[in-house]
């Protein structure tokens, strides 16, 4: 039932609760308080939404791209204005630290920007006819880029409103409408985000948010038959259900990840160490692309863990409100999935360098080492603050290691011999090879993408804004 703490979504055009009242409640993770409730829509709304969103996108798209970018800039400088009470609300969210909140907004701001540029600049293609054995002069071909129609834009809890406007903003400077489904956990933030898009001159009925629990509308989105593509982060087992269900539509997946960080005998390793923490553990360590393993030569590996627990003792642990860096875990089940891998380790021999302490669902950061490849923690992804250490003998074991994984997300080198840490990075089954740095999404407009079973598709500006568009084919005869 919805109550005064309700936070409206925007359906049919119109900012409103659900029909059939009922509300999913919003918890704040460090609070543990009730923060705010959103409506969970049932599919018959849903459907109708979905009509007036797919009937919007036609004028939108005639509409030129200088005016759609007017909007979207638009966007960007609100969403500045508003950077303390979106941050805010984030933080209260997902409980990231004050700072890192504040500043997901001015990044997607940023973000913003630079995709309306970058929009500008995608031009088509002219093809001559005489190009081809046989063909004639007198064909021209005229390739344009033509929006895909709407796209099903999925986000995950730990960025609500980053990752979130990484698939709208394209979807939009293209010329197509959008279904917003914002992972619930953040969906008062991505409310907040989408608000501000509206004020800025967005026709209302070009976007649908669809709050709701996934388990309950996900499957009905992703099946629905005016979706034209989906755009989707989150969790593997996610994904791939999104890819089984969904037919005959492209589907870009950004997924889970393991990414280990090689550490070889020539390494600085007081810049290693201090890439690794960083890496490691910043949100919690709840980012995908967070360093989630060390696998380092057996004769530096005392002194690598060494520098690396001196730093991890001086992480700030507390409540994000006064920034620290270790804050309370989105849920009591993700700190419960995060203990039980450290259990599993200790059981099966594994050395606690720091941390192992909890309350509730605040986990210190924690270091282990002499980690083995028959423990969970070697192979599983830890949505957490911690970090295992992986003794190798040489490099090649260290590259069977890090290829083992199903994940291919991320890597790091670390060598002072480039030419050897890039012949590395050639033989690692993975998106991104990071030379002696923490692994890490961006700078934005770089590509981004995961192998295996951590993506499907690229993202990075150019590339999500030619994933939601086809090539349209106009033939002159002369
Ligand atoms: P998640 O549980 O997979 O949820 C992601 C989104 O999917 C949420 O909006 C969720 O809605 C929705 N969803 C759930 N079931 C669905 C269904 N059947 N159909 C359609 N949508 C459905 O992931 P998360 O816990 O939010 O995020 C953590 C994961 O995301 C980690 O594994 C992390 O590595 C990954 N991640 C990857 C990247 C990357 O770029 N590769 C970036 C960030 C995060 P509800 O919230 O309502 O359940």
């Amino acid at each position: 039932m919805p109550t005064d703490q309700t936070v409206k979504t925007l359906i049919h055009g119109e900012w409103n609760v659900s029909s059939s009242h009922k509300t999913v409640d919003i918890y704040s993770p460090h609070k543990n308080e009730l923060i705010g409730q959103v409506p969970s829509l049932s599919q018959e709304e849903l459907d109708a939404s979905i009509k007036s969103t797919v009937e919007a996108q036609v004028a939108w798209e005639s509409k030129s791209i200088q005016d759609r970018g007017d909007i979207l800039k638009k966007w960007a400088d609100i969403l500045e204005e508003r950077k303390e009470d979106i941050g805010h609300a984030i933080m209260n969210e997902v409980a990231k630290k004050k700072g890192s909140a504040v500043s997901e907004v001015t990044r997607t701001a940023d973000y913003i920007r630079y995709t309306v540029e970058e929009a500008f600049r995608l031009d088509g293609d002219v093809k001559r006819g005489d190009g081809f054995k046989g063909g004639s002069p007198q064909k021209i071909g005229m390739v344009e880029k033509a929006p895909l129609g709407t796209i099903l834009a999925i986000g995950p809890f730990n960025y609500p409103v980053n990752l979130s406007a990484s698939k709208i903003a394209p979807a939009l400077m293209q010329g197509n409408s959008v279904i917003f489904k914002p992972a619930t956990q953040g969906a008062i933030s991505g409310i907040k985000m989408v608000e501000a898009l509206i004020d800025a001159g967005l026709p209302k009925e070009l976007i649908t948010i669809a709050t709701g629990r996934g388990s309950v509308i996900g499957d009905f989105l992703v099946q629905h038959p005016s979706v034209d593509m989906i755009t989707f982060t989150g969790g593997t087992g996610t994904g791939r259900h999104i890819s089984e269900l969904s037919s005959m539509i492209p589907v870009v997946l950004e997924l889970g990840g393991k990414d280990p960080a090689i550490v070889l005998e020539d390494a600085d390793l007081d810049k290693t160490a201090k890439e690794i923490v960083q890496g490691a553990y910043s949100y919690s360590g709840q980012r995908c692309t967070a360093i989630k393993r060390v696998l380092v030569k057996d004769e530096i590996a005392d002194e690598l863990a060494g520098k690396i627990q001196a730093q991890v003792d001086d992480l700030s642990v507390g409540m994000p409100e006064d920034n620290a860096t270790i804050t309370p875990l989105i849920n009591q089940k993700s700190a419960d999935d995060v203990q039980n891998l450290i259990d599993d380790a200790k059981e099966k021999g594994a050395t606690v360098v720091t941390g192992d302490k909890r309350e509730d669902n605040l986990l210190y950061p924690t270091l282990l080492d002499h980690v083995t490849a028959d423990m969970n923690v070697a192979w599983e992804e830890p949505f957490g603050p911690v970090l295992p250490i992986i003794r190798v003998s040489d490099q090649e074991e260290a590259i069977r290691l890090a290829n083992e994984s199903e994940y291919g997300l991320q890597a790091s080198v670390f060598s002072k011999d480039t030419e050897r840490a890039i012949s590395i990075a050639n033989r690692l089954e993975v998106g991104s090879v990071q030379l002696n740095a923490k692994t890490e999404r961006g700078p934005d407009h770089f590509p981004f993408l995961g192998v295996k079973a951590s993506g499907l598709g690229v993202q990075g500006i150019q590339e999500s804004l030619l994933s939601v568009v086809r090539d349209k084919v106009t033939i002159i005869n002369m």
